[in-house]
């Protein structure tokens, strides 16, 4: 068996630690004479892995009793729709900030439900390379809702702060940026995040909800895009991802024995500056993105010599670093590295960067 380094943006890699754990459980649960994807979702030994998963993840977040966790399905990608749907309460129009692929999906499904007020657009010749200064953003006091995209995963843009919208809610599309340092959660309204970048397998959505927004859902919403029927349900209103909600709870056992939250800021930015470093002191590679809002998890860089660029992917792969090729939309490279990036891959894709930097320079 040969594990490689990889650096895919989503699915992503998850800690190898995870996966024994999966492996060694994956005939017989806990003496349950059977695997976790064979349970009944409503069996007492499939609910207490679901209790212990949500138990964990509160923890992890500081999550405050007055918000629900929901362990939903359908992607970020119905958040787009669900969002809308359950926060308008009657009004007509929410306030969007445009700063790169992710919110502009995001906009483009809450127009079919409201006026989408763009207050912030980011983009210049094409590109997205910039997260608004703070505080430089007017909200529309009548918004329903203020939602934002923290990290942009296609683009590499992070916000380093979190916006300040008074009593407007404010909705942040996580998916890739969650889990990755501690954040204040009472600062959200909802938080929502696909499970495949920084929290299990593809297939599990999380969403966090304060209680007080739950319940007031278009009338003619499907049920299972109503955030109220799930709240009430603990998730199970219909079968849940059920193994995909097992694996994420492993991931936040691992978290926790990893020391929580804190130390795995202190590892991702750790892992980010030297990768930026190493892109910034070189003339081969270089990154387009303002030094104040790089992102800790997805890492674009190109190769100046774009011609290079097949070389570079079939070197890397030699080298057991894979998926390292760029979103089709921006070309280039981009290394993803959420928290079971270990630190040794990073270095390992540092010192294979220099090396393919010598021999082709
Ligand atoms: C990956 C991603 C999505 C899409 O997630 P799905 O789970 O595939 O729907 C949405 N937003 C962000 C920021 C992402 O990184």
């Amino acid at each position: 068996m040969r594990r490689v380094f990889n650096f895919s943006a989503g699915p992503a890699a998850l800690p190898q630690e995870v996966l024994e754990i999966a492996q060694s459980e994956m005939l017989d649960w806990h003496d349950a004479g059977m695997s976790v994807m064979e349970m009944s979702h409503r069996g007492k030994e499939f609910i207490s892995i679901a209790e212990k998963a949500e138990a964990d993840l509160r923890e992890l977040m500081a999550i405050p009793d007055n918000y629900k966790v929901l362990f939903l399905q359908g992607g970020a990608s119905s958040q787009f729709a669900m969002v809308p749907l359950n926060l308008l309460r009657g009004k007509k129009s929410a306030d969007y900030y445009r700063t790169g692929s992710w919110s502009k999906k995001a906009i483009a499904e809450a127009k079919r439900y409201c006026d989408v007020n763009i207050v912030a657009d980011t983009e210049t010749d094409g590109k997205f390379t910039s997260a608004p200064d703070e505080g430089s953003v007017a909200f529309n006091p009548d918004a329903a809702y203020v939602h934002y995209t923290p990290n942009e995963t296609i683009e590499g843009v992070e916000f380093s702060y979190v916006p300040d919208t008074g009593n407007v809610p404010l909705v942040a599309d996580m998916s890739s940026t969650i889990l990755s340092r501690q954040i204040d959660v009472s600062k959200f309204a909802v938080i929502y995040a696909g499970a495949q970048k920084n929290i299990g397998p593809a297939g599990l959505t999380i969403v966090i909800v304060r209680d007080d927004l739950i319940g007031q859902a278009k009338e003619d919403t499907p049920a299972m895009f109503d955030w109220a029927i799930h709240a009430k349900t603990d998730s199970m209103y219909n079968t849940p991802a059920t193994y995909g909600w097992y694996l994420a709870g492993l991931v936040f056992a691992w978290l926790k024995e990893k020391g929580g939250l804190g130390s795995m800021a202190e590892i991702n930015e750790r892992k980010a500056e030297k990768l930026y470093a190493a892109i910034d002191a070189s003339d081969f590679y270089a990154n387009p993105v303002d030094k104040n809002c790089r992102s800790w998890m997805n890492v674009p860089f190109i190769l100046v010599n774009a011609d290079l660029d097949a070389d570079f992917l079939a070197g890397a792969k030699e080298a057991g670093l894979v998926t390292l090729k760029g979103h089709r939309s921006v070309g280039g490279m981009r290394a993803s590295i959420y928290n079971a990036m270990p630190e040794e891959g990073v270095d390992a894709l540092i010192s294979f960067m220099a090396d393919f930097e010598k021999s082709h320079a």
